[in-house]
């Protein structure tokens, strides 16, 4: 507490001092009554997607997974993980209702930067190499698989994919720091068989789901008030459970009782959004220009760009780090959401490890008044990103309860979390929170758990596979 006194009495002292920075909090500002204009713009757009396939800036995925895992599954199964920095793969052994999982193996690694923007058959080539060798030095365990069952695995791909069935779909578009050529519009699945046959690896996807899908499935296996997953990471998105009877796009109506997953894709959102110069200068330098706005300003893989840009700017137009503007400062990407957090971070008088941080990164001398303008910058970018992001949960929410009524009758109704900038980001966190009750009120925001559960996601879509085995 009295540390927070000190940083708002610093805050208040630096801030006047500078245009720049004066002018970006100010349209950074995200007061209560506007983000319930955001959060009732998310939920037009949840609902246009609803009603019409590209109806709105959510794509609303129909996911095919309309059966979450029961507890009852069993068997060997294995995972794909292939996300925003990282790939894993995992193998999950199953023992039902009584033992659940009885084991469970996995190997990491971080996707080289190379095949981020190289070819399909290279990314695809070196996931199935790395199954290749997982599989290879697997023991024999306690389900050993039967003459001529292949095995099984849920392949999560956490990229909007426009899902044919619970076990193919194809790539809408590359996010975050992925732009693998050719591969828009191409079945995923059928590029993960090709590269496993040529790997002379015999193994079937037997469920293909996004990140937060697999969160929901994975968490929804221990925890049966889990109604919606959300990411937090890299990139960002939302999942959730949905009455089929909802859903004016649904085609199989035959079917139209009970639940399925949406995936939201709520990336893609861009209305009303509190946009600056520096994000549109962000955005147009982008992988993808024009597209995740939303993302672009609440995840993980943009936060530190954002304030990056700030400060260039503030260098150029003031004597912010001294007269001339330090060369690396103008290096894209150099400051990541760790760096931020670890600036915000320093309670110490002289802000003496933002000055080493800066030092370390910019090779900037800044004294203590440009210490406590990047401690300005961060708080303003994080604070509008968190808050955005409890907009959208709420979003999500109010969805939920408007079909369920879950809440008001007193139902706990959790939110599983994934994602480092979530996971390791307490100011983030902490202002997603506090958007999140303003918006709910006390009432439903009691009813509410937003539960972090980290790693999951490969659980859930092994569970998946096993619940949509062929055998
Ligand atoms: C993708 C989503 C994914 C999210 C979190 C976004 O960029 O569009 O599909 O779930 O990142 O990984
Ligand atoms: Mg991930």
């Amino acid at each position: 507490r009295s540390n927070n006194t000190v940083m708002s009495a610093v805050r208040s002292e630096s801030t006047s001092t500078c245009p720049v920075l004066t002018k970006f909090q100010k349209d950074c500002a995200t007061p209560t009554p506007f983000l319930r204009v955001i959060a009732n713009a998310i939920a037009g757009d949840m609902q246009a997607g609803l009603a019409v396939h590209g109806g709105g800036d959510l794509e609303m995925i129909l996911t095919y997974v309309d059966a979450l895992p029961s507890g009852k599954e069993e068997g060997l199964f294995y995972a794909l993980d292939l996300g925003g920095t990282n790939f894993r793969v995992r193998s999950v052994q199953l023992g039902g209702e009584e033992e659940r999982v009885v084991a469970t193996k996995s190997d990491q690694l971080s996707i080289p930067q190379t095949l981020m923007i190289g070819t399909s058959e290279e990314l695809f080539g070196f996931i199935a190499s790395k199954l290749a060798e997982f599989v290879a030095k697997e023991e024999p365990g306690r389900f050993p698989l039967e003459q001529g069952r292949k095995r099984e695995i849920g392949f999560t791909f956490s990229f909007p994919v426009n899902q044919t069935s619970i076990d193919s779909g194809t790539l809408i578009k590359w996010t975050k720091g992925f732009n693998v050529s050719g591969m828009q519009g191409k079945n995923v699945v059928a590029c993960l068989n090709e590269a496993m046959e040529a790997h002379g690896l015999d193994m079937r996807v037997s469920a293909l789901v996004n990140d937060g899908v697999g969160t929901l499935a994975g968490a929804r296996y221990w925890d049966k008030d889990v109604m919606a997953g959300v990411i937090l990471g890299t990139g960002t998105n939302a999942c959730y459970v949905e009455q089929k009877n909802a859903i004016p796009k649904l085609q199989n109506k035959s079917s139209s009782s009970g639940t399925t997953i949406i995936n939201t894709e709520w990336g893609g959102f861009s209305k009303c959004l509190p946009r600056t110069s520096f994000d549109q200068e962000m955005d147009k330098e982008s992988l993808n220009p024009g597209e995740h706005l939303y993302e672009k300003m609440i995840s993980g893989m943009y936060l530190g760009e954002l304030v990056r840009r700030v400060l260039l700017h503030m260098c150029k137009t003031s004597d912010l780090f001294g007269q001339s503007v330090p060369a690396k400062l103008a290096t894209p990407l150099a400051l990541k959401s760790q760096d931020l957090c670890k600036i915000q971070e320093d309670n110490t008088d002289d802000l003496s490890s933002v000055g080493s941080i800066l030092y370390n990164i910019f090779e900037i001398k800044a004294d203590l008044k440009a210490r406590r303008r990047v401690v300005d910058v961060c708080d303003t970018v994080v604070k509008r990103g968190g808050r955005l992001a409890g907009a959208g949960i709420v979003a999500i929410l109010e969805r939920i309860e408007r079909e369920t009524k879950r809440m008001a009758s007193g139902q706990r109704t959790v939110v599983a979390m994934d994602g480092a900038l979530y996971e390791k980001y307490p100011q983030y966190r902490q202002y997603m929170q506090d958007a999140l009750v303003e918006l709910l009120g006390h009432d439903l925001a009691s009813h509410v758990e937003i539960k972090h559960t980290k790693d999951v996601s490969g659980l859930g879509a092994a569970l998946l596979a096993a619940t949509n085995s062929i055998y």
